[in-house]
């Protein structure tokens, strides 16, 4: 049976609904129609969540999905294609979830360069819990949930992907879903952890970097919008060479540097990508005793004798109470 983009859908109840207008659409319609262009079926693809607006957004999706504890997808999704190489397993925080409960993660989990997806929907606020300021919200910013402006300054998530050891870097924009449709293919076929962060307004919290800013065109001749793309200006993000340390220190630092440019002018594509081994690859190879096949591809019954291969009755008695 061929596979159809309507197989990605299902019903939300109202109550967990988003908001009308709500950038999380966009990134639902690109998501969903990446995994349809990629041929990869629903029953082949786990998502993670964690808490917020985005942690909704397996509910959306007719694929595996696991809405987990607060700033938690990263490491479950980690555990997930450990067990299983074969899944596709993708994880979605908010920016909140993701660089500000989950930061632990967000490092550690970039220096395994496990082969995983991770999509941050940002929108500098706490969404659900009614736009209090979060982790990306620039010093004296101020939304019309604040008091007063920002008292501390927001992170740069490209720049600290790039200081963990992401190996595929990329900010796209959530109303560009053709685009965003695009990086995303590109991220979920990247060997190694890919990081999208979308810059996704938040129609009733955030009411400075609206739509309309994000759109708005600087230089009328010109046709220069605020958001343009790194491909369009001959932007080269790829490491030729993993093995050439001159290269992948100047791959770094344009990004680095690029990832600064924010106000009239934001660029929105890859930053970076370099292909290395990944921790599946490497913990493979130390433990062969244990991962000479993936844990949830090995044989736990004896085919002749259909009894258990591996004895766990002892390790069941110790969850005796
Ligand atoms: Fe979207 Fe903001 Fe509504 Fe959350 S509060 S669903 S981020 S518009
Ligand atoms: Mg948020």
């Amino acid at each position: 049976m061929s596979l159809k983009l309507s197989d990605y859908k299902t019903k939300v109840p109202p109550s967990t609904q988003w908001c009308p207008g709500c950038g999380d659409f966009g990134i639902l319609s690109a998501l969903s129609q990446a995994l349809f262009e990629l041929n990869i079926e629903p029953h082949k693809t786990v998502i993670f969540s964690g808490i917020g607006c985005s942690g909704r957004f397996p509910h959306y999706i007719r694929t595996y999905g696991v809405h987990v504890l607060h700033g938690r997808p990263l490491p479950c999704a980690l555990g997930t294609k450990l067990a299983n190489p074969n899944l596709e397993v993708i994880a979605v925080s908010g920016d909140g979830d993701g660089y500000g409960i989950g930061a632990g993660h967000f490092s550690n989990t970039g220096r395994r360069n496990i082969d995983v997806t991770y999509l941050v929907f940002n929108n500098e606020v706490y969404g659900m819990t009614r736009g209090q300021p979060s982790p990306t919200l620039k010093l004296n910013m101020k939304t019309k949930a604040m008091a007063l402006p920002n008292i501390n300054d927001g992170v740069n998530p490209i720049a600290w992907a790039l200081s963990c050891g992401y190996t595929f870097i990329a900010r796209s924009y959530a109303y560009a879903t053709k685009d965003l449709k695009e990086i995303l293919k590109k991220a979920i076929t990247h060997k190694g952890l890919a990081l999208v962060d979308i810059l996704q307004p938040c129609v009733t919290y955030n009411d400075i970097h609206t739509r309309e800013w994000y759109e708005y065109t600087i230089d009328k001749e010109k046709d220069m919008k605020r958001l343009y793309k790194l491909e369009d200006t001959g932007y080269d993000y790829k490491v030729k060479d993993p093995n050439n340390e001159e290269e992948v220190l100047q791959k770094k630092t344009q990004a680095f540097v690029k990832s600064y440019e924010w106000g009239d002018k934001i660029p929105i594509g890859i930053f970076f990508q370099i292909e290395i081994s990944t921790y599946e690859e490497r913990i493979s190879t130390r433990y062969k005793e244990y991962f000479h096949k993936p844990p949830a591809l090995q044989e736990i019954e004896n085919p002749l004798t259909k009894t258990p291969i591996k004895d766990i009755s002892k390790l069941m008695e110790t969850f005796i109470v």
